[in-house]
């Protein structure tokens, strides 16, 4: 049996390893950790949840630490570039967490903080800088890093980054890296234009793969309700208090697509006396840290995301992912189930597909070749609808703000910057699911986005 040690990795790593339980390496770390410690490039196919970020962050620990080098002022030995600010959390705690036997130095680097405590942690130099890319150019070009000193290059979900537009700040920075780096290169999917990326920017790569995307499908128990756009609220509800057919509902993470339909489904759940709290792209920092902490801590059961906020959220005990809302974007639905089913786990998903939502479906069966299970609406679902509507008109009227349009909440590109077009691999990336296509901008206008992703 393959086991930690065997790679002949620093025993601190090891030891820190065995701390935190982790008896066996999983398919990703047994596959990416020898060619790494070797110094080889990665290309690498393997979602979160597989166990790729301790397959590239061991490895790495190992090198750093095997090559001690003095640190110089605001410089770096190693870059993890990944697309939001909990992925660069999660990443960072878990280079502090595998490195705590060693003497090394990490760094966390993402817009919506302050940028002079960054500049003060970079100021004396680390080993390792876990980064969003807008955040970390802007403190390149504030003088208070120096990439040229860069030994290893980790791109992490790179098919995240480009959807995000982060395509041209990601071309900036590897232009300041020295040519001579390891570059380990992660992808949930690889598409064309991420294959051209990984071709670019990788020397010999070594490629490693986990089960596709598509197939993490295969582990979580999935289910479709067919309903009206109007009456989810009500299903919601329904499902949550009661549970759908797979046991109780512990923890539930419910999708929206945009970052006002998620406060939308906050607050009626809370008019309907259920706590739920929202993580999204208008949330600060400290927001988005206390909804996560409550819901980890299991005092709060249901948290409302949209796709990007959830990107990187590692919470164990999810039981059910509710699909208020389709994605558009077939892969972002096997991403958000594949919140549910952690580390082996499995989960229940459960979809509310409305009329206009059916080409969605049908895209991410194709794209699953699975079929999901159709669930008749529950029996007391009329009657939950009568009470959903009352509690409604009983409830305070909305704040103004949620009528806004918020059809290009995924689209939005951070503040300040030509990003780059979006992608549009899919020609309905603009249609809601309530088919408001129609209406004039003004998401752009005051959206109050607060804080850059990058
Ligand atoms: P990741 O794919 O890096 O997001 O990791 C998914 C989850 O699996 C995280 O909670 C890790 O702490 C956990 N994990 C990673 N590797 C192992 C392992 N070898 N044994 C047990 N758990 C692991």
């Amino acid at each position: 049996m393959t086991t930690f040690a065997s790679f002949g990795l620093a025993e601190q790593l090891v030891r820190a390893l065995a701390d935190k339980n982790y008896d066996t390496p999983t398919p990703i770390q047994i596959q990416s950790i020898p060619p790494v410690m070797e110094g080889h490039d990665i290309c690498g196919i393997a979602q979160t949840g597989t166990g790729k970020t301790a397959a590239f962050a061991l490895p790495m620990l190992h090198r750093l630490a095997a090559t001690p080098k003095v640190r110089l002022k605001y410089a770096t030995r190693a870059l993890v570039l990944a697309p939001t600010r909990e992925l660069v959390s999660q990443i960072a705690q878990s280079f502090t967490d595998y490195g705590k036997y060693l003497k090394l130095s990490v760094t966390t680097v993402f817009g919506g903080v302050p940028i002079p405590r960054q500049e003060r942690a970079l100021s004396h130099g680390v080993d390792v800088v876990v980064a969003t890319p807008g955040r970390l150019l802007d403190l390149v070009e504030r003088g208070s890093l120096d990439l040229r000193n860069v030994e290893i290059l980790v791109l992490d979900e790179a098919d995240q980054m480009l959807d995000l537009g982060f395509i041209h700040d990601l071309r900036r920075i590897v232009g300041l890296l020295p040519r001579q780096r390891q570059t380990l290169f992660f992808s949930a999917t690889m598409p064309k234009a991420i294959e051209e990326l990984a071709a670019r920017y990788l020397t010999n790569p070594v490629k490693v793969a986990v089960k596709p995307a598509a197939t993490t499908a295969e582990r979580v128990d999935q289910a479709v309700i067919h309903v009206n756009q109007a009456e989810k609220p009500a299903l919601l509800q329904l499902v949550l208090k009661d549970a759908g057919k797979g046991g109780p509902v512990e923890r539930a993470l419910v999708f929206t697509r945009t970052k006002h339909g998620a406060d939308r489904v906050v607050r009626q759940l809370g008019n309907a006396g259920i706590a739920a709290e929202a993580i999204h792209g208008n949330k600060s920092q400290p927001q988005r840290e206390r909804a996560l902490a409550a819901f980890k801590a299991g005092t709060c059961r249901v948290l409302v995301a949209t796709d990007i906020a959830a990107r990187g959220i590692d919470v164990s005990g999810v039981s059910h992912v509710i699909n208020y809302e389709l994605p558009n974007v077939p892969e972002s639905y096997v991403h958000r189930i594949g919140r549910t089913a952690r580390a082996g786990a499995s989960g229940q998903a459960i979809a509310f597909c409305a009329e206009d939502e059916r080409p969605f479906l049908r895209d991410i069966e194709k794209l699953t070749r699975q079929k999901v299970t159709v669930l008749a609406l529950p029996a007391d679902f009329r009657a939950a609808v009568v009470a959903a509507q009352k509690i409604e008109r009983a409830a305070p009227p909305a704040p103004r703000e949620e009528f806004r349009d918020d059809r290009r909440d995924h689209a939005r590109r951070p503040a300040g910057a030509n990003r780059g077009a979006r992608p549009g691999r899919d020609p309905r990336a603009q249609v809601t699911p309530q088919g408001r296509s129609g209406r004039a901008g003004g998401a752009g206008g005051g959206g109050g986005y607060r804080g850059r992703q990058g």
